[in-house]
């Protein structure tokens, strides 16, 4: 049994008069910048990209309804009630992540992800399911988790769909850019219930994932060790392969685990990259650099699941993602190759618009 209600170390201080302004784009930014400021005092340079950022996406409804901040009191920032995600597996996670900080992600980025596959397992797998899954792994079986969907971003929307036959769960999968995901192995799949407002997630293990059409797609990253594929089909799973520990949520609570981590490899990806002579650093970037890699150790030291967790773990991917792309924008990347991955890593696990469209449709105030 978890306790409920655990006390976070990390939480928004009472909010000051910093945010007593009119200024527009520091208004737009105030989703983000005042989930970070659980983390500390933001510099300049961070809160810089998060205002050019929040301009950039802002769409003509968030526009249409954005008010003064003088017009309304600032809400209280929430926190929400919390649960504890307690999992032993960030000792990997941590020992990968400093040999990133040696010698860069493309030789690391698998161990990496199979820090969080462990995480994934020993969080949301029954114990029938977690023997099972660390057999197919121990053979050699490539573990994918897919939820980008070939029906768009809007669950309503999504091609793959698990229907209840008589019984038997029939899982209509059409997936897109899961790492490695044209390769012999297993999944966790992300499905659409009709009439449910919440994803379900499956497991399919290797002799039905083997039935799936699979294809690699579009060109690899990180020197050609990351190859993204699309997997689609129909396969029959059965009841006990849907994951129930974690309930409804279970996707939010695995990303909002992860996310901090992987926030951090980019952050020790991008040191290792300016120690190489590929990026150039300057001190205003090294600073929103430093900020963030903090807040983001901070937050992967915390166990502690909330509303409060996931909007601090958004925020942090947000500013992560205007970092990374404000370097690209600033031609202080040099080589083609490490821009692209720059950018592809400013989408994978959350992008800016997915983030900051979270974040803005919690937070009243704007
Ligand atoms: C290297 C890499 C690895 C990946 N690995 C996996 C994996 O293993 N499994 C997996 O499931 N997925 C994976 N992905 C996919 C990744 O999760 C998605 O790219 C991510 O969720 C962002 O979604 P998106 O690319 O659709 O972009 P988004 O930017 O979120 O865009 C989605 C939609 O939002 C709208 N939108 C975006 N920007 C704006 C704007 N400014 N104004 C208005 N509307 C806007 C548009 O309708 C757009 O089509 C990977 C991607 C990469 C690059």
């Amino acid at each position: 049994m978890h306790p409920a209600n655990l006390i976070d170390d990390i939480r928004t201080p009472a909010q000051t008069s910093t945010w007593k302004t009119t200024d527009l784009p520091t208004l737009a930014a105030l989703p983000v910048a005042a989930r970070l400021e659980a983390f500390g005092p933001l510099p300049d340079a961070l809160l810089a990209l998060l205002r050019e950022g929040a301009v950039r996406l802002l769409d003509s409804d968030m526009i249409i309804r954005q008010r003064r901040l003088g017009d309304v009191a600032l809400p209280e920032i929430e926190e929400g009630a919390s649960t504890e995600l307690r999992h032993d597996e960030s000792a990997l996670a941590e020992a990968v992540l400093e040999q990133i900080a040696q010698q860069g992600l493309a030789d690391h980025f698998k161990p990496f992800m199979r820090s969080f596959i462990r995480i994934m397992f020993a969080l949301f797998f029954t114990p029938d399911q977690y023997e099972r899954a660390c057999a197919c792994l121990d053979d050699g079986y490539h573990f994918s988790f897919l939820m980008s969907d070939a029906g768009g971003p809007t669950l309503a929307g999504w091609q793959s769909v698990a229907r209840n036959d008589q019984g038997r769960i029939r899982l209509t999968v059409d997936k897109v850019w899961g790492i490695e995901a044209h390769r012999e192995g297993m999944a966790v799949i992300a499905a659409r219930l009709p009439g449910v407002f919440f994803p379900a997630a499956y497991l399919v293990w290797p002799e039905q994932y083997r039935s799936l059409r699979r294809v690699s797609y579009g060109e690899p990253f990180l020197d050609g060790r990351l190859q993204l594929g699309n997997v689609n089909g129909e396969v029959e799973v059965g009841a006990g392969d849907r994951l129930k520990i974690g309930g409804p949520t279970v996707f939010n609570k695995y990303l909002t685990i992860v996310r901090p981590f992987f926030v951090r490899a980019l952050m020790a990806h991008l040191e290792w990259l300016a120690s190489e002579g590929r990026l150039t650093l300057d001190e205003r970037a090294g600073d929103a650099m430093r900020f963030i890699a903090d807040a983001a150790r901070q937050q992967t030291r915390s166990q502690v699941y909330s509303f409060g967790s996931v909007q601090r773990v958004l925020a942090l991917k947000f500013a992560s993602n205007e970092l990374l792309s404000g370097l690209v924008r600033s031609g202080a990347v040099r080589e083609f190759g490490d821009e692209r991955d720059l950018l592809a890593f400013s989408k994978m696990e959350g992008s800016s618009y997915r983030c900051y469209h979270e974040l803005r449709t919690s937070f009243k105030g704007v």
